[in-house]
Formats: structure tokens, C-alpha cells, sequence
């Protein structure tokens, strides 16, 4: 087990690490020794979906490995300029569950509430790389008519915080959505789903955890993490604190070619996630949104997969096999029978 009390050096503070995002490919390419080859392809595909990323992500890649998985995940490629068969802008058909600018509700009982138009990193094989964030830009007042629409609807009691990446924002404005979810009566629970605490760790300050750790809603936190290697000491001591302050906190991968299709890799990820506190809770098949074409892995790899992950991990480590399928009423268990 790790100590929660991990010796971290000091880091610039979240502020500070967001506002020196790495999104200038050439930087990038220079800085992981990659090669000019890469260099006019990513930007190229930077032009469709920006390059964003942490430095502190970047540090965790080794130079000179254009496979690294993690480079995989931020690395615009040529492939991402092709239109394959089968993938679409909006492969969850969110913009029709889009009740309020702001609100996406597709399933009974939860809604989701895109509480930032931006994530600290972009992940390439994002399904909302062409989400519609003008129109649904946050503010007080389109806030506001999403929480109307809340109160309004009884039988909705769970609110997802997503985005882009809820804590991005500052604590001031999130405090302040949080206590209007909660002044709900029939909101029982508040789910935050964030890629911070992998990718800018930092970001669970104690007043941030303090905010979710003290209001009437219970808190989930659920956090994105696609490969072991992405688990570095800040990001443990982050996870374990989540833990310590008796925050729920549950994982979700998605399962991409290059990157996590490989049985010892998720095994690791899952024992690694325990016991930082942290569960498994889905594996999702890729979203089939264009430009992502090049991260799917084929159904029958998917299954052999999972079925190795049945067989060497215990039952509560495994995280549940998915996919979303536009117009279901949740997401849809892949059965490996
Ligand atoms: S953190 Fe999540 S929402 Fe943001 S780019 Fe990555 S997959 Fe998309």
C-alpha cells in the first residue's frame, strides 16, 4: 500500500500549470525529440482539434518514442484528417438530448451540466472533439437555466459535472453551482467526472476537497485514466487524498489501439487504481466520432480482452465493458459470452 504522506516536489500551483499548457506542436515534437516528420501532420490536425497538455503530462513521456501510450493520447495525427465510414461529429446524438443550452439529459433520473467549455488536456480520440461549446458556453446565467430545469424535474436526483472538465474552474464559481445543486431538495447526489486528477494533480487543493467533501449532496468523484504509467507520484498522493477525505472515487478508461489493448496493462491499472483508492468502474469502447478511427480496436480483440481481465482480476477490479449506443437508455454492457 502507498503512504499517503508521499514525499512530492514542489509544483507550480494549478493556476500556474494551466496557464502554461504545451499547445503549440512544435513544441511538443521538439521537446519529445520526435522527429520533423511529425511535425507538419500535427499541425495539420491541431487546426481540427487544438493540441493541449499539461507539462506535467508531457514529462511523464519518454522522448524519442512516438508509440509512448500516453504521447498516443495528445499527438495530432495524420489519420485524425480522414472521415471513416461509420463515425460522425456526434456519435451519442447529445445535441438532440440538449434541453437547456448547457444540460444534456439523456438518461432517467441524472442529468449532465457542462460545467466548463475546456479540459486541461485534449484527448484525441475525445467524443466531444466537436461538441458544440459556443452554444453551450457556461455562465452564471445559462447555469441558471440549467438549474431551473433541475428543479423543476423531481425525478432527477443525480447531477454529472462534465465538460470539457468541471475543475477547471475556479473554486468561487464551482462553490457557488455547488451550493445552488444542493439548496435542491431531490438532488441526492453530485458526480464530478475530471481528468484533472491525473493530468494536473495540483488541482485538489484542500478548499476544493473540502467543498466536496462538506455539502448535503453525496459526492462521487470520477476520475479518467487510461494506462498505469499516467499514475505518477503527484497523482497518487492526489488519489489518496480523494480516499482521505471519504470522496467515492471510481474510474473510467477508454479502451484504445496503441495505447491500453493489452491484457497486463489494464490488469496493472486496475491493482494500481486500488490501491490508491480508486475503483474500476467502466472500460468503454471508443466513441466513433471522426477522427478517431485510428484508436479502435476490433470487437473480437475487445472481447478476447475482457475476457483476460475476467480471468486474472478479481470480480470488484473489473471494470464493467460498454459502449454507448445512441438513443439507449444507458450505456450498453458489450457481452463476451
Ligand atoms: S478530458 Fe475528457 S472531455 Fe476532455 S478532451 Fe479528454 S476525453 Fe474529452
Amino acid at each position: 500500500m502507498t503512504s499517503p504522506e508521499l514525499k512530492l516536489k514542489q509544483l507550480p500551483s494549478w493556476q500556474q500549470e494551466l496557464g502554461q499548457l504545451m499547445t503549440d506542436p512544435a513544441e511538443l515534437v521538439h521537446h519529445l525529440k520526435l522527429g520533423r516528420q511529425w511535425l507538419a501532420p500535427a499541425i495539420a490536425a491541431a487546426k481540427l482539434f487544438p493540441l493541449r497538455a499539461t507539462r506535467s503530462y508531457v514529462q511523464r513521456i519518454a522522448p524519442g518514442r512516438p508509440d509512448d501510450p500516453l504521447l498516443r493520447q495528445i499527438l495530432p495525427l495524420q489519420a485524425e484528417l480522414k472521415t471513416d465510414k461509420g463515425y460522425s461529429a456526434d456519435p451519442l446524438g447529445e445535441q438532440r438530448a440538449n434541453p437547456v443550452p448547457g444540460l444534456i439529459h439523456k438518461y432517467h433520473g441524472r442529468v449532465l451540466l457542462v460545467a466548463a467549455p475546456q479540459c486541461a488536456i485534449n484527448c484525441r480520440y475525445c467524443f466531444r472533439r466537436h461538441f458544440d461549446y459556443k452554444s453551450n458556453t457556461p455562465s452564471r446565467q445559462q447555469w441558471q437555466q440549467a438549474i431551473d430545469y433541475i428543479r423543476q424535474h423531481p425525478s432527477i436526483d443525480e447531477v454529472i459535472l462534465s465538460g470539457g472538465d468541471p475543475l477547471v474552474l475556479a473554486d468561487k464559481p464551482l462553490a457557488w453551482l455547488v451550493e445552488q445543486l444542493a439548496s435542491i431538495q431531490h438532488v441526492q447526489r453530485l458526480r464530478i467526472h475530471s481528468r484533472l486528477p491525473i493530468v494536473l494533480p495540483q488541482r485538489l487543493t484542500a478548499q476544493l476537497l473540502s467543498l466536496l467533501q462538506h455539502n448535503r449532496m453525496h459526492c462521487v468523484v470520477v476520475v479518467h485514466c487510461n494506462h498505469p504509467k499516467e499514475i505518477n507520484d503527484e497523482v497518487a498522493s492526489a488519489l489518496l487524498s480523494l480516499k482521505h477525505h471519504g470522496l467515492t472515487t471510481l474510474n473510467q478508461s477508454v479502451l484504445l489501439k496503441g495505447v491500453n489493448d493489452c491484457s497486463s496493462t489494464l490488469v496493472d491499472l486496475s491493482k494500481r487504481l486500488f490501491e490508491l483508492g480508486v475503483l474500476p468502474y467502466y472500460l468503454h469502447a471508443l466513441d466513433k466520432i471522426v477522427g478517431a478511427a485510428h484508436f479502435e480496436v476490433a470487437e473480437p480483440e475487445i472481447k478476447n480482452l475482457y475476457r483476460s481481465l475476467l480471468r486474472e482480476l478479481p470480480g470488484y477490479l473489473v471494470p464493467k465493458l460498454v459502449r454507448e449506443v445512441q438513443g439507449a437508455q444507458s450505456k450498453v454492457a458489450i457481452s463476451c459470452d
